[in-house]
């Protein structure tokens, strides 16, 4: 008897995830694949908006909204607010990312238990490039699922993407003019200069975020952690001279980045691409920052 096989693919909102699922559908046709997108309930509006049109183009998109999965304990709604009761009232950070577990993985691993439960092998495709290294922020869940790589099988790089959308009449989502990555409004991975973006593009999100630190404690030694790190509230961001500050010291680093560019002969990829998709390369660090790809890829 053959092996019953379910093929999934999950779609952040992200740039790299929605090429994948287009060029997994181009190359490899034959495959009958599942789409996902985890809805945590604090996506941008954009990101909505983007997955709505990818939706066009793919076919039918699972939502797996983050509520009702988590409502299927019958525990009640587990919005962003009362997970965050659970957790102590710690906001989640880098160093605890307990929201992606919660918000994502867990109504993934719901959703996934299905097909497991009905005896099907479960392989995810996951939208991790030729040219990426190995992923430290990859967090997996322990299913028998399997992952599967096409970008990098196949050689495709971040040069390639943009052309995937475009051949598929797809732009780069929206926000990839203000913001870096997709996943939750209030993610702690936005640089200084995505809060101001934030506050200035959508106040009512920037208000969420300022909310849900009010209740944040003092850690064992005395320390206030909030979205933007210690001792660092949003409040910070409400002085102009703050803002001024955070706005120019982005624009020296972006002008550094594009003169390390010139420099390596690669202005072209500099004027093609958009910067604020290129923010890790500008601040010097590894492409994600350490985000995980089931938020942003
Ligand atoms: S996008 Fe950011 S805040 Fe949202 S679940 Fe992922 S890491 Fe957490």
């Amino acid at each position: 008897m053959s092996e019953k096989v379910k093929h999934v693919l999950g779609l952040s909102g992200g740039k790299d995830s929605s090429a994948l699922a287009l060029y997994v559908k181009e190359t490899r046709p034959e495959l009958d694949i599942e789409y996902f997108f985890t809805d945590t309930g604090y996506e941008l509006p954009e990101t909505n908006e983007f997955i709505d049109k990818l939706e066009e183009k793919l076919g039918y998109i699972n939502r797996l909204n983050s509520r009702s999965f988590n409502n299927i304990e019958g525990r009640g709604e587990k919005d962003f607010s009362n997970l965050l009761k659970e957790n102590g009232d710690y906001l989640p950070s880098q160093r605890d990312r307990w929201c992606t577990v919660q918000l994502k993985l867990k109504p993934f691993e719901r959703w996934v238990d299905e097909f497991i439960k009905d005896g099907y092998i479960v392989k995810n495709y996951v939208g991790i490039r030729a040219d990426e290294q190995e992923r430290s922020g990859f967090m997996v869940i322990e299913k028998p699922i399997e992952s599967i790589m096409p970008f990098r099988e196949d050689g495709i790089v971040k040069s390639d993407i943009k052309n995937i959308l475009e051949r598929n009449g797809l732009d780069l989502p929206a926000y990839y003019e203000w913001r870096s990555r997709s996943g939750c409004s209030f993610c702690f991975y936005q640089k200084k200069i995505e809060w101001v973006r934030l506050m200035e593009k959508h106040p009512d999100l920037f208000e969420e975020a300022k909310a849900f630190e009010k209740g944040e404690k003092n850690n064992t030694v005395g320390e206030k952690f909030y979205w933007m790190g210690q001792g660092q509230p949003l409040t910070k961001l409400e002085s102009p001279a703050e803002r001024i500050r955070i706005i120019e010291n982005h624009e020296k680093a972006v002008e550094r980045f594009k003169k390390k560019k010139r420099r390596n002969a690669l202005l072209d990829d500099v004027e093609d691409t958009c910067l604020v998709g290129d923010i890790d390369e500008i601040y010097d660090e590894v492409e994600g920052g350490g985000a995980c790809v089931t938020c942003y890829k």
